[in-house]
């Protein structure tokens, strides 16, 4: 499986130069071959090569540049193309389509360009690059990163890396390939349940709550209100900084999430249930004050890091259709929109057993987790006669 890893570089001071001129003149580049192929209606890569290729070697990039350059022009094409067909910007009438199909697509200046082996060398140990620039070769470049980081890039850096530059810093984001464990068969299922009070709830009794979340994304939108006021440079970088560590902030709790929940799927031997996410935020009906909690993006990437470290580990997962599953009885399957009293609380009508809600539904998912394995696997082993 492909993940990315992000590394800080910290060139000297002639070094970041050196960086920043490349990347404001690819990017430029970048923005005149993507006129040249909207004028002259030429997405594909290798007739958009015929027009571009030597005015592009002739202002200094080098081949593999080149290429780069060309080929991330072809492919934003390709997904904007894509995202029109999907629908995502619109009828074809609407006013974001119709400028978006109007004009070439520009490249910021500090957008990423892609570095492949040929002008881009790791040297782990001493955790240095060696990169290309328009003024040559640079080398010994440092970079930092977390130590899990260096490992995994070590071990599976494969491919190509792209450079950004963000807030007058540089990265580089390297592909990794990750090996996958074989899946084992498990002996029960973990349902997870999602939501804005508690994050996850697991039919094995863990609960993320939302607590802490909230009440940190409460006070950065109080200070946000704050600085909005004032509609200066320095305030909407610092707001820009603000919301980058939130997301960091986020971020790190669904690793911790879902690192919790897959080690404990692993130790005993269970596979993980989750609820198929593309309706979350319309299933989570949201009063106005939560409505700041979390954004559904939160809800997606915890899915993913479930996902992500289920696969490294071997555990299997399902994903359900989590319809009624709040109204459901996880002990008589008895559905009654009256059986969750409150926001936390379960109490079957039918049978009477009283459970804490998410609770509840997490034993619903993790049961309909098992139908699916277990319809699954009848379907691929064939019955003996
Ligand atoms: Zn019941």
């Amino acid at each position: 499986m492909k993940i990315v890893t992000q590394v800080k570089l910290m060139p000297e001071a002639d070094h970041a130069a050196a960086l920043r001129s490349t990347l404001r003149t690819a990017n430029d580049l970048a923005c005149w071959v993507s006129e040249v192929a909207f004028v002259n209606d030429v997405p594909r890569e290798y007739e958009l090569r015929k027009h571009t290729y030597a005015h592009l070697k002739a202002s200094g990039l080098g081949a593999q540049a080149a290429q780069h350059v060309i080929k991330k022009v072809r492919d934003a094409y390709t997904t904007l193309r894509a995202n029109i067909h999907a629908g995502n910007l619109g009828k074809s009438t609407s006013k974001r389509r119709i400028k978006a199909q109007s004009k070439p697509i520009m490249f910021r200046p500090d957008a990423a360009q892609p570095y492949d082996d040929r002008c881009l060398s790791w040297q782990y140990d001493q955790q240095t690059v060696s990169i290309w620039t328009m003024r040559g070769r640079i080398k010994k470049v440092r970079f930092v990163c977390s130590a899990d980081a260096l490992k995994v890039l070590q071990r599976y850096r494969k491919g190509e890396s792209d450079l950004i530059e963000r807030d007058g810093a540089f990265y580089l984001i390297a592909t990794c390939e990750i090996p996958e464990a074989a899946p084992y068969e498990p002996d029960h299922f973990i349902g997870v349940d999602l939501g804005i009070v508690n994050i996850a709830t697991t039919s094995t009794g863990y609960q993320a709550t939302g607590r802490q979340l909230t009440r940190y994304r409460k006070r950065q939108l109080a200070l946000r209100a704050k600085l909005q006021k004032k509609r200066t440079k320095s305030t909407k970088r610092r707001l820009k900084e603000r919301s980058r560590r939130e997301q960091r902030h986020v971020k790190n709790t669904n690793h911790i999430i879902a690192k919790t929940i897959v080690t404990e799927a692993a130790r005993t031997s269970a596979g993980i249930c989750l609820e198929e996410l593309k309706g979350i935020r319309q299933r989570v009906r949201l009063r106005k004050p939560q409505r700041v909690a979390l954004h559904s993006w939160a809800f997606a990437q915890l899915g993913e890091f479930i996902v992500y470290k289920a696969r490294r580990a071997g555990v299997p997962v399902v994903y359900v259709d989590p319809a009624y599953s709040s109204k459901e009885c996880a002990d008589c399957g008895h559905v009654d929109r009256l059986n969750r009293i409150s926001q936390a609380t379960f109490v079957c009508r039918s049978c009477g057993v009283v459970a804490h809600a998410d609770r509840n539904a997490s034993r619903v998912l993790a049961r309909r987790g098992e139908n699916v394995w277990t319809a699954g696997r009848e379907s691929r082993v064939p019955a003996t006669p």
